[in-house]
């Protein structure tokens, strides 16, 4: 069993005994008390006889990270007071273990020996966990700072191999992994901080996270892992709407934020570690910025399956792992799909329809190519024109035609549907539009797509919904192209309606 350790900063025991209760009806099965500058024996005592959880009680130096600045001998003391207990452990450097030649101190059950890298990967990492396992500690403790997300794979290969209970995590963001897969793995422990801003290392998540967004609970040796690869990553919405859908249908699976550095190089060294670390389990993966091109070119030199659509926008967002690889984009069947069922049409039928593009940068180009495949006119408006102007000239004529037009020239359109795909109206700058200083006339039959999901309801969309017209919100293609991927990976069809709603309360919060 993995236990779930909130480690708590002891300020006071009446604090410290309150947030361990708190932590224990957050779901911990452990709480690790940080005593590094609250060393009253007579309190430290009091407090672990009286914890609602089994505990773990360190005294960190200021040598590993920690804020005690006694000297070695001062810090051991600490530990003599409270009697043996078998659901007490201590947390002691292994540095310090070894520098003072010391024997297990006698005062409580276990002993943890740690050790802590805060500048990366320890030179002599598999050296260290031998010499580790080999002393007289009871459980094994190595934490590194993650380089790359390469090196979580390391820590899980340290799980893997444990001779005896072993905790092996790595910090900062490209870390984040090892803590939500710990138990995957049979780590001892992984670390929750209480709230968000409780965290006690680099990238620790909170036990809220950990056990809604993260499905602790389901978290088994078997469960498929998927994930979202960009750089920067945490704010991505993707873990919540796909760890809340496999929870909904009960799949085995638990999608993780993977943040890959930018350029191909990284990408492809990601790529290359995590498909052959067979015991990940990785099932598939989702593609953001800045690696969707990245993604297509190292499929196609992997030799994968490609849609060709997608190697014609020339980037994917969607890879599935399976006996082989596949690379698709669900970004542009999300966008044809939010269109064809709002107007209740055929993809083919989009042929007679006059579209007004705005924007010509990633989204904009995925709009355009899969519009014009299906043979829809598109005029494409951006505020730098050459683009706009490359852009039609690349896909015109392949299915349908495409135009670039001057946004000056926006209120002589006579599309029948517009599409935002710039990021003019997104939050936080969501009192301009891209229709401002134009006159465009929004009638009941026209329909107005925003992609931008934050707002839900930017300002083009409140002026077209003031005119009359029919508007497709951002959130629509969101959430589509995320159950284009879902289905893609699990052969089940996507609880749409959840994901939807694990977006809009997302979004509420997070909108401010
Ligand atoms: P991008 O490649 O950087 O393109 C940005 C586009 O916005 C370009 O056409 C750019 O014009 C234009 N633009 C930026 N600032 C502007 C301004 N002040 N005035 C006029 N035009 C401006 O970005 P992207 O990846 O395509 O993303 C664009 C939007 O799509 C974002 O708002 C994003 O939220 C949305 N999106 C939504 C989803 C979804 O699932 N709903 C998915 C992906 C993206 P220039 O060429 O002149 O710079």
């Amino acid at each position: 069993m993995t236990h779930l350790c909130v480690p708590i900063f002891v300020h006071s025991r009446e604090q410290a005994l309150r947030d361990a209760i708190l932590a224990a009806e957050n779901g911990a099965d452990l709480v690790e008390y940080r005593i590094d500058t609250f060393t009253d024996t007579g309190d430290i005592y009091i407090l672990v006889q009286n914890s609602p959880l089994p505990c773990i009680v360190t005294c960190r130096s200021s040598a590993e990270g920690g804020h005690c600045e006694l000297s070695d001998e001062e810090r051991l003391k600490i530990f003599e007071t409270p009697g043996p207990d078998e659901a007490r452990y201590l947390d002691l450097e292994f540095e310090t273990f070894k520098r003072l030649a010391l024997s297990p101190p006698g005062g409580y059950g276990s002993l943890i020996l740690s050790s802590h890298d805060f500048k990366g990967r320890p030179d002599r990492l598999y050296n260290l966990i031998s010499e580790m396992t080999a002393s007289p500690a009871n459980v094994v403790k190595i934490v590194w700072t993650a380089r790359t997300v390469r090196d979580n794979l390391e820590a899980f290969e340290i799980l893997l191999a444990r001779q005896k209970p072993t905790i092996a995590l790595c910090m900062g963001e490209a870390g984040i992994i090892s803590r939500i897969l710990a138990k995957k793995f049979g780590a001892f422990l992984t670390f929750a901080s209480l709230s968000k801003s409780a965290e006690t290392a680099p990238g620790q998540i909170s036990i809220h996270d950990m056990k809604r967004l993260y499905r602790w609970d389901a978290l088994n040796p078997a469960t498929k892992v998927f994930g979202v690869v960009g750089s920067p990553i945490m704010h991505s919405m993707s873990p919540a709407i796909h760890n809340a859908a496999f929870e909904q249908i009960g799949f085995d699976g638990v999608y993780v934020p993977l943040l890959v550095n930018e350029g191909y190089e990284s990408f492809k060294a990601f790529m290359e570690s995590f498909l052959a670390f067979a015991p990940l389990n990785l099932g598939g993966l989702s593609i953001t910025i800045p690696h969707k091109e990245n993604s297509l070119r190292y499929l196609k030199e992997k030799g994968a399956a490609i849609d060709p659509l997608a190697e014609s926008i020339g980037a994917l967002n969607t890879i599935v792992i399976d006996q082989q690889l596949t690379g698709f984009s669900t970004d542009y069947a999300a966008i044809l799909d939010s269109i064809t069922t709002k107007l209740n049409i055929t993809r083919e039928q989009l042929k007679d329809y006059r579209i007004a593009v705005l924007g010509a940068g990633g989204t904009g180009r995925t709009a355009v190519a899969a519009l014009a495949h299906y043979g829809a006119t598109v005029v494409i408006y951006n505020r730098t024109h050459e683009k706009a102007e490359a852009l039609a000239a690349e896909f015109n004529g392949q299915t349908g035609k495409v135009v670039a037009a001057r946004f000056e020239k926006l209120c002589d359109s006579c599309c029948r549907i517009f599409i935002n795909t710039t990021s003019v109206g997104m939050h936080p700058k969501a009192a301009a539009s891209p229709v401002d200083g134009h006159d465009v006339k929004f009638t009941p039959d026209t329909l107005v797509f925003d992609t931008i999901y934050n707002p839900i309801k930017t300002k083009l969309l409140q002026t077209a919904e003031a005119a009359g017209a029919p508007i497709i919100t951002g959130v629509e293609m969101f959430v589509r192209q995320a159950a284009g991927q879902f289905e893609a990976w699990t052969h089940k069809t996507a609880p749409v309606d959840l994901m939807r709603k694990v977006v809009e309360e997302r979004l509420g919060v997070d909108a401010g």
